[in-house]
């Protein structure tokens, strides 16, 4: 009997699952494993919200296991500690898992090919897991990735992708391997009221009746605040309860401008895997440096605080960051004004609303999160650096109604627009009538100060 270890980490599911399929066909034997990874919760990666919501996806992924004969096994601690433990426990002679992105993705697989190479044993790292094309597989001339997205996702686009595989029949785990309980997501506390459920299943739902459903206006709709008409598939592909290649084949199989724009969307997906792959320490300092003297001290520190708790006196930045309390989740066009608001309006450093995203969001990801502040701040991969939302003339046009400030904001549900969007400007007697802050600080004031701390271009 020969045995295989799936070690699974982003890409908890049954589909499409290259590492599953390959050990299944080369051993009659797989144990499945989900490591509870010290370091990752050590390093703050493990907020409630994403813990919920793993708790669901590896509860669907015991489930799906179990209807095909087998089960998954839960170990704590140092994932290499762990998967020699159950390499040797097991007498399994390889090992499969999926390839990462980030600099942590790229050290634990060197530790670990190097620990069961010194046991004898393989590592098969697998590609096309997280994402539909592989960081590197396109290039441009002279380069270790692409800087620009345009030129990318055209170079993508053309790429031919595998067939998304099936789920398998059958999975034999041997006998006698021992499991910690599965977490249940009842046990942690401090989640957002309105948190999405995990799991293949729900994922697999979601994406059928999106393609079914929502796609088709996807293009016109996307950016309708009150509208919600994404996918809302970010948390299944962060996780990986949903595979990229999948959606990106059905998605085309879809057609019309809809899928093509959703596409696209997956799409910028990709462009900043691959950005983090190469450059692993963008996840943490200016991929593209502006000289940005950030503010700092006790006036910053409030501001940020407002900004958190969705208080800023600008209503479409507080009702997106209120959503992103209650859900876990908020709107594309939400977070680029909200992270607009904070970088170039208060001028606090990107990093300190990345965190505070990465805290809340069930789709936190190192490469989407840390990757779009930087294209807001203007330290990334935007080509107009220098550009500001106003979060006005935002609100104004995407969320024409103010239904959506109505949403998220109840002190202002009795303000129609477009006045909802300007709530200082009513005359005094009026906007005593709502409970709402002033502006922390006058757009124009907020630009100058951009303007002074940017050192250069
Ligand atoms: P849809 O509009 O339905 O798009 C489909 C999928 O395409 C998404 O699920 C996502 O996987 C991908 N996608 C869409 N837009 C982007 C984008 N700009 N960059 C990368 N992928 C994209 N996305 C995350 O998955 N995790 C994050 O931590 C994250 N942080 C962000 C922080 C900021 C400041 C900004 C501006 C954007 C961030 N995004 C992040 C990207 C985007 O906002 C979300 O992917 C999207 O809102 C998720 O909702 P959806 O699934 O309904 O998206």
């Amino acid at each position: 009997m020969n045995v295989a270890v799936v070690l699974y980490t982003s890409d908890l599911r049954l589909h499409d699952h290259p590492p599953l399929r390959a050990a299944l066909s080369s051993c009659d034997r797989v144990v499945p494993l989900f490591v509870r990874d010290r370091a990752v919760a050590a390093a703050g990666f493990a907020p409630p919200n994403r813990l919920a919501f793993l708790a669901d996806c590896l509860a669907a992924l015991d489930a799906g296991l179990r209807e095909r004969g087998g089960r998954l096994v839960i170990r704590s601690g140092d994932v290499v500690a762990e998967v020699c433990a159950l390499v040797r426990e097991a007498d399994a002679d390889e090992v499969h898992m999926a390839a990462g992105v980030s600099g942590y993705a790229h050290a634990r697989e060197e530790r670990l090919r190097a620990a069961l190479e010194a046991e004898g044993r393989r590592l098969y790292v697998h590609d096309t897991v997280i994402t539909a094309v592989a960081p590197g597989a396109v290039l441009p001339a002279g380069s270790d990735h692409f800087a620009v997205f345009t030129p990318y996702a055209r170079r993508w686009a053309e790429l031919p992708l595998r067939a998304a595989a099936p789920a398998p029949r059958t999975v034999r785990v041997p006998d006698g391997v021992g499991s910690e309980p599965l977490p249940a997501r009842a046990d942690v506390t401090g989640t957002s009221p309105g948190l999405a459920r995990g799991g293949e299943t729900e994922g697999r739902r979601l994406l059928t009746s999106w393609l079914r459903s929502g796609v088709a206006r996807y293009e016109e709709t996307h950016d309708d605040l009150a509208g919600d008409a994404t996918s809302r598939l970010s948390p299944h592909l962060h996780f990986g309860t949903l595979s990229a290649t999948e959606a990106v084949h059905r998605a085309r199989a879809a057609g019309g401008p809809g899928g093509e724009a959703f596409v696209r969307q997956l799409c910028w997906r990709e462009f900043h895997h691959q950005v983090l792959a190469a450059r692993p320490e963008s996840a943490a300092r200016d991929y593209r440096t502006r000289q940005d003297r950030w503010r700092t001290g006790p006036s910053a520190e409030s501001d940020t605080e407002a900004w958190k708790e969705g208080r800023t006196g600008y209503p479409v930045v507080d009702a997106a960051m209120r959503q992103l309390r209650h859900e876990g989740w908020t709107h594309n066009r939400g977070r680029l004004i909200a992270a607009s608001f904070l970088t170039k309006t208060l001028y606090v450093d990107w990093r300190t609303g990345a965190r505070h995203f990465l805290d809340l969001l069930v789709d936190g990801d190192l490469a989407n999160n840390q990757l779009n502040w930087q294209w807001v701040a203007g330290t990334g991969t935007d080509t107009r650096p220098n550009r500001v939302l106003n979060p006005v003339r935002q609100g104004l046009r995407y969320d024409p109604e103010g239904s959506y400030v109505h949403r998220w904001v109840p002190e202002l549900a009795g303000l129609a627009a477009p006045r909802v969007h300007e709530p200082w400007r009513l005359p005094a007697s009026e906007r005593a009538r709502y409970d709402y802050p002033d502006p922390l600080i006058e757009l124009g004031e907020g630009l100058e100060r951009f303007r002074r701390g940017r050192g250069s271009e």
